[in-house]
């Protein structure tokens, strides 16, 4: 029988970890092909709204990616540059960190002190979140509607 697999950890940071398991993580961002030891592969820090890392708040809204070539990694550092900054998004991914890390409870003055966020911005960052959510149950309700799944009404 093969060794079982651990499952991932939660408090490990993407990219910290060493094993070779991870050879998804080793993939051009652009366009999935394998890095291995491409003498032409970049890494990239760009901005990105939606990235945040778990015990090291300094490195929010920043994210590390890799691409294949130098027009691959052009057309991530377009594709970054276009996507919209998002305070709000932001705060709710560091809000919903802080309630998974106190087992899926907090109370505000908790969140805050975790965040470093005030209780305006959690709130914000909470209805952002929501507002998402609905967002994507319409997208989900109107594929299904334009499919033939659902009946109207
Ligand atoms: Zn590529």
């Amino acid at each position: 029988m093969d060794e079982a697999e651990d499952p991932p950890d939660p408090q490990q940071e993407p990219g910290e970890n060493d094993d070779a398991d991870d050879d998804w993580a080793d993939i051009c961002d652009h366009c999935g092909a394998e890095i291995g030891d491409n003498p032409n592969a970049l890494l990239m820090l760009v901005r990105d709204s939606s990235a945040i890392h778990i015990g090291h708040s300094e490195r929010d809204g920043k994210r590390v990616v890799q691409a294949c070539c130098p027009d691959h990694a052009a057309a991530l550092r377009a594709e970054y540059a276009a996507r919209p900054w998002r305070r709000r998004e932001l705060w709710a991914g560091k809000v919903y960190w802080a309630i998974d890390q106190r087992g899926g409870t907090a109370k505000l003055p908790q969140i805050c002190a975790d965040t470093g966020l005030s209780p305006w911005q959690v709130h914000l960052g909470v209805l952002y979140h929501d507002w998402r959510l609905v967002c994507a149950r319409h997208r989900i309700r109107v594929a299904r509607l334009r499919a033939g799944i659902d009946r109207a009404g």
